[in-house]
């Protein structure tokens, strides 16, 4: 096993809540190391244009806002290492130890966790066997140009599925936006472009019951059942889009660090403060209720604050 130089401060997380606790951390001296894991920069840079992150008045794309505060970060010092956290465990208070993916040990004062979350599966037949190159997805942005003049279907009714399938209908010659009630989640402005989209088509009332292959184990329909008259019907799409909300990944923390029933991370009065000392929480693995960039950029700077404090004493 492989150990290094101990940190004053480890960030887990490239996200917007990383990022933003790497800026704060490196200007205070710290030296912080950002790990980055299998995607970094974090959810924004699957999404397309984000325009409601204050100071950008005609919006930014997704991928530039996070290379923007990667850069920012860096600037002052921080650096990166790009590899996932196994496991979190403790030695003492000042000791954590962090178990890498690579068989890397990296020993820190303290922690901040920023790792986001992962988009829910249906869990219903066909699924596991479309899912990532078959037919299903779950990032238009990724896999939205295998469906070119296709017919897609998302699935689910909040800002996310609404912004996979405004994305989608630039591409595709039909998008099915299918729903389990009869009306949307999601932010009135997106709802509205969604429902004045011509090429959208909405499902409401549908529950999806399996995914149905063609001979070659690409997606072929989906098998639907309508809520209110409980007929079952098949619709033809070539691909399908899951955005029916999303998981914290917290599995490396569960074993050291108090998660709610959910798997989201317990934090006290600062809103930043785990059940263990110097280990500090930030972003989508916490705040279950707004998941916003703007409030992961903010808890992610709580967190830096907090950390300098901690590690000073004080
Ligand atoms: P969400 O708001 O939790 O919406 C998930 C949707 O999936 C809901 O409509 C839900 O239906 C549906 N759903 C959940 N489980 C389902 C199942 N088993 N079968 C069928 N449908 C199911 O998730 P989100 O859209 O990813 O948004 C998460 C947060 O990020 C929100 O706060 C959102 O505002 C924010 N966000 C903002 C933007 C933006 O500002 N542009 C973009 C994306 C996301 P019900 O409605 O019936 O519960």
């Amino acid at each position: 096993m492989k150990q290094s130089a101990k940190k004053e401060v480890i960030i887990i997380g490239g996200g917007c809540a990383g990022l933003s606790a790497a800026i704060y951390t490196a200007r205070a001296l710290l030296n912080p190391l950002v790990i980055q894991g299998n995607l970094p920069g974090g959810q924004l840079t699957q999404t397309t244009e984000v325009e409601n992150f204050p100071g950008f008045p005609e919006g930014i794309q997704g991928i530039d806002l996070m290379e923007r505060m990667k850069k920012q970060a860096e600037r002052f010092g921080a650096q990166f290492l790009q590899t996932e956290v196994k496991e979190l465990s403790l030695i003492d208070e000042r000791n954590k130890q962090l178990h890498l993916s690579n068989g890397e040990t990296l020993l820190a004062e303290s922690v901040i966790v920023a790792t986001g979350t992962y988009p829910r599966r249906l869990n219903v037949p066909g699924e596991q066997e479309l899912f990532g190159g078959k037919g299903i997805s779950a990032c238009a942005t990724c896999d939205g140009f295998f469906f070119r003049n296709e017919v897609v279907c998302v699935i689910g009714g909040g800002d996310s599925a609404c912004e996979e399938a405004l994305y989608l209908s630039k591409l595709c010659s039909k998008v099915y936006l299918m729903h389990r009630r009869d009306v949307l989640r999601a932010s009135k402005i997106m709802a509205d472009r969604v429902q004045k989209n011509e090429k959208i088509e909405l499902l409401w009332n549908t529950l999806p019951e399996a995914f149905v292959a063609d001979e070659q184990g690409y997606l072929r329909a989906i098998r639907i059942t309508d809520k209110e008259t409980n007929e079952t019907r098949e619709v033809a799409c070539k691909g399908v889009f899951l955005a029916i909300g999303w998981r914290p990944n917290t599995k490396p923390f569960e074993k050291v660090l108090k998660l709610d029933k959910e798997g989201y991370i317990c934090v006290n009065g600062t809103l930043v403060t785990t059940s263990v000392p110097g280990v500090f929480a930030a972003g989508d693995c916490v705040d279950k209720k707004y998941q916003q960039a703007c409030v992961a950029a903010g808890m992610g700077i709580q967190a830096a604050l907090e950390a300098e404090r901690w590690l000073m004493g004080v």
